[in-house]
């Protein structure tokens, strides 16, 4: 027998990520009840992953559950807090138990790994769509996208354009080779950068998540700091399965524009840079210095002393032709 409403809530989402002693009411009444920590501000993200528009149709449910999540930890990241609580609003075509309990046996693998408890949300029945809210704190100032300035450095973490490659292969537009599944992995299940993110508030002028593209993204920050930024072409951190499958000229492409990444591209100013370095090596804490902000408007990616042209510079919802 198919379940109700509620005993789909009962079995799948009462009791899915951690257990928080900050959870005064969790699922199950009309709304839940938390215990911010006193003096911190609490720190609220949203996104919505649409079936076929965020993920391929037919994407593995533990992927969506997983990505659904992370997503929104990455924009937490991105601003040095720490999460404690999310919301889920499903919309699913039908009650089909094996894809729910694979879908959150996918958020709630990511969930433990962040001390994330699932504290409601809402379900109902529609073409496949996953909202998550995820809710947390941070203490001291957050990192902005607006703090750089002209002449701080910039840093990009792991290695953007792994998972613009991985979708590509999940969708069978390229074939298959060596190296592939570690790019499919980097789509289906990104890493959401929290203790850099957490660390990094003590050094970094500005910070964004790299969702849209690395060009793109660096841009917001830039624009958003009163500034342009240079990018050195030929520091991009690029992956090794990455340049074998896509060739090393489509790696760069892919690391500037491709989106999904997930990972945090960062400023610091000159204040702060030989301590960063010092206390939080670059090799072993996976991020690289990329370019610099400076006073000129615009992206501008520089190959052997020449400004590139780029076809396009990232994600863009509502600017992809038709
Ligand atoms: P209401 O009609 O009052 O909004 P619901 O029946 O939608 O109540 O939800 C009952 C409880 O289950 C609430 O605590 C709600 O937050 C929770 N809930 C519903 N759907 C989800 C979901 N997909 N994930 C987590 N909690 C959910
Ligand atoms: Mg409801």
């Amino acid at each position: 027998m198919p379940l109700s409403e509620f005993g789909l809530i009962e079995r799948y989402f009462r009791h899915c990520g951690v257990t928080r002693e900050d959870v005064r009411l969790g699922v199950g009444d009309d709304a839940a009840l938390l215990e911010c920590p006193p003096g911190q501000h609490l720190v609220a993200a949203m996104d919505t992953l649409v079936d076929g528009v965020h993920f391929p149709h037919g994407a593995p449910p533990a992927s969506i559950g997983y990505r659904a999540l992370a997503v929104n930890l990455s924009d937490l990241a991105a601003m040095g807090a720490r999460a404690a609580w999310a919301l889920l609003a499903l919309t699913l075509p039908e009650a089909d138990e094996a894809w729910l309990s694979q879908f959150t046996a996918g958020f709630a693998r990511l969930a433990r790994l962040h001390r994330v408890a699932l504290v409601g949300g809402d379900t109902t029945r529609g073409p496949l769509s996953v909202t998550v809210q995820v809710l947390g704190h941070v203490s001291g100032p957050a990192m902005l996208r607006s703090g750089g300035r002209p002449g701080h450095a910039l840093f990009v973490s792991g290695t953007p354009g792994d998972a613009a490659a991985g979708l590509a292969l999940e969708q069978g537009r390229w074939p298959e080779s060596q190296g592939a599944q570690y790019l499919r992995e980097r789509f289906l299940f990104p890493t959401p950068r929290m203790e850099l993110g957490e660390r990094l508030r003590e050094y970094a002028s500005a910070c964004i998540d790299v969702s849209d593209g690395l060009l793109g993204d660096a841009g917001k920050l830039a624009a958003a700091s009163g500034c342009g930024a240079q990018i050195a072409y030929a520091d991009l951190p690029l992956s090794e399965p990455l340049v074998r499958v896509a060739g090393a000229e489509r790696a760069h492409e892919l690391a500037l524009t491709g989106g999904d990444d997930y990972e945090l591209c960062f400023s610091v100013g000159p204040g702060q840079l030989e301590s960063l370095l010092a206390k939080m090596p670059p090799q072993r804490w996976g991020y690289t210095r990329i370019g610099t902000l400076r006073e000129a408007p615009g992206t501008e990616v520089v190959r052997d002393g020449v400004a590139v042209k780029l076809a396009h510079s990232g994600y863009d919802h509502f600017s992809e032709p038709a």
